[in-house]
């Protein structure tokens, strides 16, 4: 076992001494069989979540109704979920009433895909009824059961199936992709947000090409929004090798390549600020597409956002990102804020010992870009200085 289960078993061993049984369980085992890096580990037990509060002196009640108790121990937090089986599927989504289990194999057994069903006890001995080791070996990624009959259960299991396979570079089991080609449909009934969350990690795989090319292969990209005319342009964005580095980069490549608009963007309902960061990096490749067009505006325009739009133009052109170089310039410019020119407003009012108006702004912009090309250092009696001269040749054109 790694040192984060070593961390975590002591979690596992106060609820076993308490009578209680309780296992690894979901990816944390899938990534430590496949020696990958670990997220967060999550327990299953069978304690009610009353009595897992009861127990620990550290708890956050995160999901009651769904058994979902935060245990944290030592600062480190684990979930610990009650053995459940899901209640009637409804719409084809999540159920919203879960029924408490007492044996592990229930709770296995309505989980998405074999290789997310096994389960670790805590002498790192693998519980696995369905398979999911082979699986793992095999490289391929099926449904707990009949595939139809899951995706019926939970739609958003097929969108889940794929971002695996962008992450992990597997294959869909025959009935797992078959099942997909004939219901991607109940995708329709599936929260946007939810649909939202998986496809962004399927953007951020580093095999996120063969998810696409399963995403067109099974039409299930027809039931994305605002993707189902754009098969061409997904296409296309299965191009380039270069991994995302972040959210704002998955996604604006993204919309650069489908040509998205802020009101198609919306339609994933995606967080304001999100939207924001990917307006400001499309607005940037309009216009920069080679490491020359990085020109000094620019670099000062785009400041912190260099290393998004810098990694998403690269992967575009097929090119190499020129990251440290580029904030190594953009931290050489004499200045990059506005906030911190020499002069402000009130500075330059007292000066002209004028009212208020249009001329002070653009006065401002004008010291700002003077400043930013070295035509005048960033002091505050030689830009006094320089805004009278500039200001009378403007009054002798
Ligand atoms: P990641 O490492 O990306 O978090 P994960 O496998 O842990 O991957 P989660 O979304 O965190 O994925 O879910 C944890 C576990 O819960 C899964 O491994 C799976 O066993 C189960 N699970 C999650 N979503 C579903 C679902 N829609 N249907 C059935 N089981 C699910
Ligand atoms: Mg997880």
């Amino acid at each position: 076992m790694n040192e984060q289960f070593q961390q975590a078993l002591s979690v596992i061993e106060t609820l076993k001494r308490h009578g209680h049984e309780a296992y690894f369980v979901g990816g944390a085992v899938r990534d430590y069989i496949l020696q990958r890096p670990i997220g967060d580990i999550d327990i299953a037990t069978s304690a009610h979540p009353q009595e897992v509060m009861a127990i620990f002196p550290k708890t956050v009640p995160v999901g009651i109704a769904h058994g979902t108790v935060m245990v944290i121990e030592r600062g480190i937090s684990y979930e610990v979920t009650t053995f459940r089986k899901e209640g009637r599927y409804e719409d084809y989504r999540r159920p919203k009433d879960v029924t408490f289990v007492r044996s592990l194999y229930e709770d296995l057994q309505r989980r998405d895909f074999t290789m997310n069903a096994i389960a670790m006890n805590e002498h790192g001995e693998m519980i696995d009824p369905f398979g999911g080791i082979e699986a793992l070996k095999r490289r391929i990624i099926e449904t707990v059961g009949d595939a139809a009959e899951r995706f019926n259960e939970d739609a958003l299991r097929m969108m889940r199936a794929l971002r695996f396979v962008s992450q992990l570079g597997f294959s869909l089991s025959t009935g797992t992709k078959q099942a997909i080609m004939q219901y991607g449909h109940l995708l329709q009934h599936i929260a946007v947000e939810r649909i939202a969350v998986e496809f962004e990690k399927l953007l951020l795989g580093p095999f996120m090409s063969k998810a696409i090319e399963l995403l067109m292969e099974t039409n299930l990209f027809l039931y994305l929004p605002e993707l189902a005319t754009k098969k061409g342009e997904l296409a296309q964005l299965g191009a380039s090798s270069l991994v995302p580095a972040h959210r704002i980069e998955a996604w604006a490549r993204l919309a650069f390549v489908v040509h998205f608009d802020n009101q198609q963007l919306k339609k994933w309902k995606l967080p304001n600020h999100l939207i924001r960061d990917v307006s400001i990096c499309l607005k940037a490749l309009e216009h920069i597409r080679s490491l020359a067009d990085w020109t000094i505006d620019a670099l000062y325009e785009y400041g912190p956002y260099i290393p998004h739009i810098e990694r998403t133009r690269a992967a575009l052109y097929g090119d190499e990102p020129h990251v440290s170089l580029l904030m190594k310039q953009w931290e050489a410019l004499p200045i990059r804020d506005r906030k911190e020119l020499a002069i402000n407003g009130h500075d330059l009012l007292a000066l002209f010992e004028r009212k208020s108006g249009p001329w002070l702004a653009e006065m401002i912009e004008n010291i700002e870009r003077a400043v930013l090309h070295r035509q005048v250092e960033n002091e505050k009696e030689k830009l006094k200085e320089w805004a009278v001269c500039n200001q009378r040749r403007e009054n002798n054109y």
